[in-house]
């Protein structure tokens, strides 16, 4: 949902104006737009042979609009993922990020926003997804190629339940 919102910041489209400021500072999108966004783009063709959700649902309202709108299509997320990753850890991440992409809601100022954001509203949502029992944990804290294959091994097994 990130790379969409800056998508539509870089076009100028009406919905990129009206996010930037608010994607810039660090502060969440407001829930009816990021479930009409959403909405929109799982109605897409391509999005039935099966997606990846990655920033959404961030908050117990994008949640429960996920699952009513799962419902109506008849469908369920087969796996849901918690990176877990120490908040010092994220914010050297981000730093460095910084200096090569130079994103704007990379400061300091908003990178401490967005996680005060995330402890406040999507962390719970861990709670919400461990109770339907389809959470898995990955440790976060480790190189790129061992996320990449506990992701990959945790999806396998899925596939092998299906
Ligand atoms: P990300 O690329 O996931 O770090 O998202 C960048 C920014 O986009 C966030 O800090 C929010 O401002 C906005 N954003 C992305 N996804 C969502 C969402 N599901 N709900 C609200 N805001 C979002």
């Amino acid at each position: 949902t990130g790379d969409m919102l800056r998508s539509a910041m870089q076009r100028r489209t009406e919905l990129g104006r009206r996010v930037t400021p608010i994607v810039d500072s660090g502060s969440l999108v407001p829930d009816d737009l990021m479930i009409e966004l959403i909405r929109e783009r799982l109605g897409q063709a391509d999005a039935d042979a099966g997606f990846v959700l990655d920033g959404f649902p961030r908050t117990t309202r994008q949640a429960d609009a996920l699952d009513a709108m799962l419902d109506e299509i008849g469908r369920g997320l087969s796996i849901v993922f918690e990176f877990q990753l120490p908040d010092a850890i994220a914010r050297e991440r981000l730093r460095r990020r910084s200096e090569l992409e130079g994103r704007a809601d990379d400061t300091p100022e908003a990178i401490t926003k967005r996680l005060a954001l995330y402890h406040e509203q999507t962390e719970p949502l861990v709670g919400h997804y461990r109770l339907r029992g389809n959470l898995v944990g990955i440790h976060a804290d480790r190189s790129i190629d061992e996320v990449f294959s506990e992701v990959q091994d945790a999806l396998e097994q899925v596939a092998s339940r299906a």
